[in-house]
């Protein structure tokens, strides 16, 4: 057994029936390392404090035996950060239709209706009131 081997095989044993990285350490890992920047570039050097505290975190939750209580964790801190990341994804996808398409009020029910970017003039149907009108878009 090759020296890379061995190291590799005591890792394996060593990280057997551990927990392992989830979500809400990476989010942990990053808070960390951002709060230590932070430390070093502002003046409230006590951050830095906080950050390695929360590093520590990290390795005590990774190496940690008591996996269902980890996933706990981890499935509550899911329930907090759903909703937001879900407004963030909202937020990308009418970013990428802002290139593609525009909003128009309907001019009989003010309903507003999304219609494909520079398409020239074009005769919509209100799917609301079913009334026309042409807009150029
Ligand atoms: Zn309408």
């Amino acid at each position: 057994m090759t020296f890379k081997e061995k190291i590799r095989k005591q890792a394996m044993e060593y990280s057997r029936g551990r927990y392992g990285p989830d979500s809400l350490n990476r989010f942990l890992q990053w808070t960390s390392i951002l709060l230590v920047v932070l430390g070093v570039v502002t003046p409230y050097r006590w951050i830095i404090v906080l950050g390695f505290l929360g590093m520590i975190g990290v390795n005590f939750r990774m190496l940690s035996k008591n996996i269902s209580q980890r996933r706990l964790e981890n499935q509550k801190f899911q329930k907090i950060v759903a909703p937001i990341q879900k407004q963030l994804n909202i937020g990308k996808t009418q970013r990428k239709e802002w290139k593609t398409s525009r909003i128009v009020r309907c001019p009989h029910c003010k309903e507003a209706l999304r219609l494909p970017k520079n398409k020239g003039k074009l005769r919509i149907t209100c799917p609301h009131c079913k009334g026309t009108f042409e807009k150029r878009v």
